[in-house]
């Protein structure tokens, strides 16, 4: 069982097409390894038109666990660390 708390995930307007919704939440918080979860995250965050405002969200805010805007918890380390492209703002990576 997955003892996490999950994060509410950012509410405004343009959420509610969220293409996560009524989707199980832990869909976007794999276990460590779980490789089809995390394939499937990706499909389903692919989709999803507030995508880019998600992982800017993500990446804002630190979000240290969990699928956010189609990136990992791996993926949004290391774009934090190395940080954007000059001129190009953290929500537009990817
Ligand atoms: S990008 Fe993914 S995690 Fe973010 S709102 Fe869309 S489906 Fe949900």
């Amino acid at each position: 069982m997955n003892d996490r708390v999950l994060p509410v995930r950012p509410a405004a307007g343009g959420w509610q097409s969220a293409a996560c919704r009524g989707v199980d939440m832990t869909t976007f918080f794999p276990a460590p390894g779980d490789l089809a979860t995390v394939r499937r995250a990706l499909m389903i965050c692919d989709e999803c038109p507030v995508r880019i405002p998600c992982r800017r969200y993500a990446l804002d805010n630190r979000e240290r666990y969990g699928i956010w805007g189609g990136l990992t918890e791996e993926t949004r380390e290391t774009l934090i660390r190395i940080g954007p492209p000059p001129g190009v703002s953290s929500g537009s990576v990817g």
